[in-house]
């Protein structure tokens, strides 16, 4: 039976998942947040339980399209002005990321985590009561000429080895599947095991509560230093509430964790890559699954709370101001392959998501100390890695044999 007390930092999906799953294996969890993040992504994402999404970002095939990304001023791709300089680093790891023999390991690494998630799934949702909240809706990857579905042929050869199963389909069957769509589409890639959630809030927030349940103690704060000693780590707060001591302490803090991390001394580069999107409430058109606009770089899901329209990633810290013509850019996009769609009732939003540039996410101990572990870094796909990382953490405190390899998500590979 665990002893020590484990501080989770980061209330987001990551962090309330990993709460629940060491609370349920006996831990004394406190979970710390202060709760007024609007940015946190783990609130407005587009809600897809994306089990074949295995490929990292930095691939041929996308780096192939960086330069008339960058070029467009309203693309799905841009690096905020006097941004470039921090991100240089970055970046470099990023093109290092995107050689063949590491975009193997990587799609190889994420589907044993992505699959592992896709079994742990099912119990958990049923734990908060939110098993309907899952609709097996699939997806379809849009593809606008043969030369599109050519370049994206590589990638559906690496899922195609690591078990995702899909089906190309042409024109006239996309029609019957999605007759909102407009007629300018080659066809597409059906992907029927991709779920989605009736809203990702929704989630959170019975996940939240099924920690709380169990017994997860909340402290609404945000943590301003993680000071690791041999016997535990002390956490001091922004707020000024009195300082906690811990046995150890997990940062679960997406892009924040930055932050954390390098007041720690620790060298992990998680960059802040922002997404925007628009919510519609009455879109006046109706799609069957999510669509995904590969080379515009957003996606369309039919979510409860409306028809959400987003995706794109932009570079520029934490802190720069939300720009949010980057929404509108897509969403009119949307209304060029979605004759139909209204617009008036809608609601743009923008999130931080947490990106490593070998789109791997972090799970292990810190460098610096065994007291302190991380878990962020989830990039595209925490909602989807959610269930799978809680059991990696969880494993790797009971020391309890992991039933899928952990070490390429080891924090220690950029030392
Ligand atoms: C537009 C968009 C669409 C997406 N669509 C999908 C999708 O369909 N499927 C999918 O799987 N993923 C999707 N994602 C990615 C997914 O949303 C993220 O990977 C995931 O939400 C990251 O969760 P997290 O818990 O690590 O971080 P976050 O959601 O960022 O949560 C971090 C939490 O840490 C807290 N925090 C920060 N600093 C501190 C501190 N010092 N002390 C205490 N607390 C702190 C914050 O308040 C926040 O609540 C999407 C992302 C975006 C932007």
């Amino acid at each position: 039976m665990p002893t020590e007390k484990i501080a989770v930092i980061g209330a987001g999906i990551i962090g309330v998942t990993c709460a629940y799953e060491l609370r349920h294996n006996g831990f004394d969890v406190v979970l710390i947040d202060p709760q007024d993040n609007e940015a946190a992504p783990s609130l407005k994402n587009a809600g897809a339980l994306a089990y074949s999404e295995i490929l990292p970002i930095a691939s041929g095939s996308v780096l192939y399209k960086v330069p008339k990304w960058l070029a467009d001023p309203r693309g799905p791709l841009s690096i905020r002005a006097g941004y470039l300089h921090k991100i240089i680093p970055w970046l470099t790891r990023f093109v290092l990321a995107s050689n063949e023999k590491q975009v193997q390991a990587t799609a190889k690494a994420l589907a044993a985590l992505n699959l592992l998630s896709r079994e742990l799934c099912g119990s958990l949702y049923e734990a908060a009561d939110i098993s309907d909240a899952i609709k097996r809706a699939g997806a379809l990857h849009l593809y606008e000429s043969e030369r599109e579905r050519s370049v994206a042929m590589p990638g559906w050869r690496i899922r195609e080895r690591n078990g995702i199963r899909f089906e190309h389909i042409d024109q006239s069957e996309l029609r019957v599947r999605e007759p909102a769509l407009a007629a300018v589409f080659y066809g597409a890639t059906l992907i029927e095991d991709w779920h989605l959630v009736s809203d990702p809030k929704d989630v959170l927030d019975a996940l939240f509560c099924l920690g709380r349940e169990s017994g997860v103690e909340f402290i609404r704060e945000s943590v301003l230093d993680v000071n690791p000693s041999e016997e535990g780590v002390c956490l001091s707060f922004e707020g000024g509430a009195p300082a906690i001591r811990v046995g150890k302490a997990l940062i679960t803090a997406g892009a924040w964790s930055r932050i954390l991390v390098d007041r720690l001394g620790d060298n992990i580069p998680v960059e802040a890559e922002r997404g925007y999107n628009t919510t519609i409430v009455e879109p006046n058109v109706r799609i069957n699954s999510e669509l995904i606009f590969g080379e515009h770089g957003f996606v369309a899901t039919q979510l409860d709370s409306g028809l959400r329209i987003g995706g794109a990633a932009e570079f520029a810290g934490l802190l720069g101001a939300p720009r949010y013509d980057r929404a509108d850019a897509m969403l009119h996009k949307a209304m060029r392959f979605l004759p139909g769609l209204r617009t008036e009732h809608s609601t743009r939003w923008m999130g931080c998501r947490p990106s490593m540039p070998d789109s791997r996410p972090v799970i292990g101990p810190c460098a610096k100390t065994p007291n302190v572990l991380y878990a962020f870094g989830h990039g595209h796909t925490g909602l989807t890695q959610a269930p799978g990382t809680a059991r990696l953490i969880t494993d790797m405190l009971l020391g309890r044999q992991s039933m899928i390899d952990a070490q390429p998500f080891s924090p220690q590979r950029f030392n």
